[in-house]
């Protein structure tokens, strides 16, 4: 259907390009997104919006694209993610915060160069920040950089308790928003919140009285249908989400070739993109040229040029 914003339409709402870690740009995840046929795909780079621009000038055809992005938050000592989406990006509070989060994303990953020196891995922060250029720098930009120092031979085996996994020799903690206060930002910002993959996580399955308990102070929604969520997950997350009165979301959290080129494998169930969109006031979904100007006397966020916008 061409719309896109009816029952029926495909929406991936959990796509990163390289304005984080993903391996391509806003622009050919847009490409790509064409390509799977889906009706809208939400690009959620980690703690940035950075990419929105590019992506949005990428648009073609039907395909709509809801601004959004991954927060970074922790619970109980339990890291979590909220997909965060059509909200104001220059909200001052919820900016501000971002802009918090991105710094100490600096400040922690030079704190693993220093640990992987000291454990003898030959990189540095120059050849880092090389790595990750504007990007909001994260772990699969430093395993890019042990592999090139031949450290080992593929990023992937960066993320074992020897190197940069949760709690190994050389990973080092940041920053992270309390899930309620992000939740909270995020409506005050005009936007909605979804639980990401709250059974994927590396410790394990967040519990269903936490879920409930962000559902009780304004989370939208919660990531059933991702890669990492079996069969039975998605079944008891789907009848979680009814009891809750959550939406049933869904993306591929698509990183490029870092996870084999996989957008469009997961979609939101049917009614969950336009159950955002008129839950949300913050911006605007962006469609193929409407990017430089007002449309229907709108007015918003959507088109400005940001400082920290990226070119192809
Ligand atoms: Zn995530
Ligand atoms: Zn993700």
């Amino acid at each position: 259907m061409g719309a896109g914003v009816g029952q029926d339409s495909r929406a991936d709402l959990h796509v990163h390009s390289n304005a984080s870690d993903g391996t391509d740009s806003p622009a050919q995840v847009i490409r790509r997104a064409a390509r799977a046929g889906l009706d809208a795909v939400a690009l959620t780079d980690h703690d940035t919006v950075a990419g929105h621009p590019q992506a949005r000038r990428a648009l073609a055809g039907d395909l709509m694209l809801v601004p959004g992005l991954e927060l970074s938050c922790q619970l109980q000592g339990r890291s979590v993610h909220l997909l965060a989406y059509l909200f104001d990006p220059d909200d001052d509070e919820l900016a501000a915060e971002l802009a918090r989060i991105r710094d100490d994303r600096v400040l922690r990953a030079r704190a693993m160069v220093d640990r992987l020196v000291e454990l003898g891995v030959d990189v540095s922060w120059d050849q880092l920040a090389a790595i990750a250029g504007p990007a909001v720098i994260g772990r699969p930009h430093i395993a890019r950089a042990m592999v090139a120092s031949g450290a080992i031979a593929e990023p992937r085996e960066a993320f074992t308790a020897d190197w940069i996994a949760d709690g190994g020799r050389a990973y080092v903690s940041r920053y992270a928003l309390d899930p309620v206060r992000a939740i909270r930002l995020v409506r005050g910002a005009g936007g909605a919140t979804v639980l990401a993959h709250p059974r994927a996580g590396r410790e394990g399955e967040m519990p269903d009285e936490q879920i409930a308990g962000l559902a009780a102070v304004g989370l939208a929604g919660v990531e059933v249908f991702h890669p990492d969520h079996t069969d039975s997950e998605r079944t008891r997350l789907r009848a979680l989400a009814a009891d809750l009165g959550l939406l049933a979301s869904g993306g591929s959290d698509d990183h490029g070739g870092l996870t084999g080129n996989r957008i469009g494998c997961e979609t939101a169930a049917d009614g969950v993109c336009a159950a955002l969109i008129s839950m949300t006031s913050g911006a605007r979904v962006m469609r193929a040229g409407d990017g430089c100007g007002k449309k229907g006397g709108e007015s918003g966020p959507r088109g400005r040029n940001r400082s920290d916008e990226r070119t192809d």
